[in-house]
């Protein structure tokens, strides 16, 4: 999940800051994939267009924050966009927990700090006003909803999302035996219960249920790839601690002198 893909003669590179950027060419499918309803929506290929935009400056302002945060600390990077996500790849490692936590929290928050400046903006100077062509407040109103949204769901501690790299650190940091096995039960569980109030948010709406309504109304919705999403990271979360366990079990028992045995 984490793995670098390869390259391809297909590959976008540019540079942003100095920091090299190259976008495989998976990533506009994914984005397209995601974005597959505001294309046939009247058959307006604009709207897709401009839904691919904004996953393109929302993932790559979101791996400038790390990739930033990695220059602050001596490490230099370099950015891929791939399928739905990204990466900042740092050349060397950042040595303290602490870097390292402000490191992958400065994904999301680059994303938040957009966010602000574009809501901020608006508010002092509205520049969307009645007469705004309807493109351009959806390139806003889209903006806004995903550097918000998915920053939010990025904190969440599953593995190997942002806010899971920040839950290992920490655990590993209080617990330095089992720090790592801790993170990843709190992943399964935190994967499985978005999972599960995904699903559930599908069934609601599908048959206009009201089970949902104590949430406030600016709690956000889950849909079918939230659901797919965090279900997938459960399950690799899962597999990925029986695996450590397995090892861990492996190692115990090679480790002891033969008189302990
Ligand atoms: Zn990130």
């Amino acid at each position: 999940m984490l793995a670098e893909p390869n390259r391809t003669p297909y590959d976008l590179n540019f540079r942003v800051l100095g920091f090299p950027v190259r976008v495989h060419p998976l990533f506009w499918l994914g984005a397209a994939v995601l974005g597959s309803n505001f294309f046939d929506r009247g058959g307006l290929l604009l709207y897709g267009l401009i839904w691919i935009a904004v996953v393109f400056v929302s993932i790559l302002v979101h791996e400038l924050g790390h990739a930033l945060a990695f220059r602050r600390y001596g490490a230099g990077a370099h950015i891929v966009l791939y399928i739905i996500g990204g990466l900042a790849v740092p050349w060397s490692s950042v040595a303290g927990w602490k870097r390292r936590v402000i490191v992958s929290l400065a994904g999301p928050f680059a994303g938040f700090a957009l966010y602000g400046l574009l809501y901020g903006s608006n508010k002092l100077n509205p520049w969307i006003t009645p007469d705004t062509p309807m493109p351009v407040v959806m390139l806003f109103i889209w903006l806004l909803n995903v550097n918000l949204w998915w920053g939010v769901f990025n904190l969440l501690p599953v593995w190997p999302l942002d806010g899971g790299q920040v839950s290992d650190e920490v655990c590993r940091r209080y617990w330095p035996r089992n720090g790592q096995r801790i993170s990843l039960m709190i992943s399964v569980g935190v994967g499985s219960l978005v999972c599960l109030y995904s699903l559930a948010c599908v069934i609601n709406d599908r048959q206009a249920a009201e089970w949902l309504s104590f949430l406030p109304w600016w709690f956000p919705h889950g849909g079918w790839w939230t659901a797919i999403l965090f279900g997938l990271l459960a399950i690799q979360s899962y597999l990925f601690l029986q695996q450590l366990q397995r090892t861990d079990r492996y190692w115990h028992d090679s480790d002891r002198v033969p008189w302990e045995r």
